[in-house]
């Protein structure tokens, strides 16, 4: 079947995304720590809620701040309460700073209990679905953020899974997303499942292939006011 254009030029430019540009930050320590320790990583995405992904990915580097080590034994040994005070001292927090002590209490017991404090071990020789499923086990992370936890594993830390059926992986609709895909003709409604539902439709072998180029594009270039059309990548098939 032949693709849509649009959809051939987001699958094009998604070869050309740097690994940074899915986890933006607000310093550059703040990416070496994502890069260099696993659990800053996987802290990060599971906080991945209804906030900025500067904030989001910036928050490790925050709490290694505070704490001194990031370490998921310090995070486990500690109280719901004594975590909340602590996101709550951040210079930036995640958006639900309730729950996020539980998400990231949880993370550290699974990781400090399960996996002998070695978060990798939660992905390494593990099948997709395992590790979805070990992720969703964890307060707050439901099935879009535990398949955007696969996808950033594949893609940024060239972990290989080879039971994942991508006709299953959706994307992750956010408002860059939907924006995009509104823009880009792919739905006539700004709505998240609109933009599931254009994702399954218009590339059904993969459609969480569409997630990240639409990101970046969403956030580089088809900003909210004023989009960078004559510079975006999509400007030449981009019905606007
Ligand atoms: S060409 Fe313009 S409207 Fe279309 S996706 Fe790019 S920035 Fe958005």
């Amino acid at each position: 079947m032949i693709k849509d254009p649009r959809v051939m030029h987001l699958l094009e430019f998604s070869k050309k995304i740097h690994p940074r540009d899915l986890f933006p930050v607000r310093y550059e320590q703040a990416a070496i720590l994502i890069e260099k320790d696993p659990f800053a990583f996987a802290l990060a995405a599971v906080l991945d809620r209804g906030r900025k992904a500067e904030v989001i990915w910036t928050i490790p580097y925050y709490l290694q701040k505070h704490t001194g080590d990031l370490n998921p034994y310090f995070f486990a040994s500690k109280s719901i309460e004594e975590l909340e005070g602590i996101f709550r001292s951040l210079p930036e927090k995640p958006r639900y700073i309730t729950d996020a002590p539980r998400t990231a209490k949880e993370l550290s017991e699974i990781v400090v209990n399960e996996y002998n404090g070695d978060v990798t071990k939660i992905w390494e020789n593990k099948s997709a679905s395992h590790v979805k499923k070990t992720f969703q086990c964890i307060y707050g992370v439901g099935s879009g953020i535990a398949s955007m936890i696969i996808l950033l594993l594949e893609r940024c830390f060239r972990v290989h899974f080879n039971d994942v059926d991508r006709r299953y992986m959706d994307v992750k609709p956010d408002v860059h997303i939907i924006r995009v895909f509104y823009r880009l003709g792919f739905i006539s409604e700004r709505n998240t499942k609109e933009a599931l539902e254009a994702a399954q439709r218009f590339n059904p072998e993969y459609p969480g292939a569409l997630d990240a180029p639409a990101w970046v594009i969403g956030r580089k270039w088809c900003t909210p006011f004023g989009p960078k059309c004559q510079s975006c990548p999509l400007d030449e098939v981009c019905p606007k």
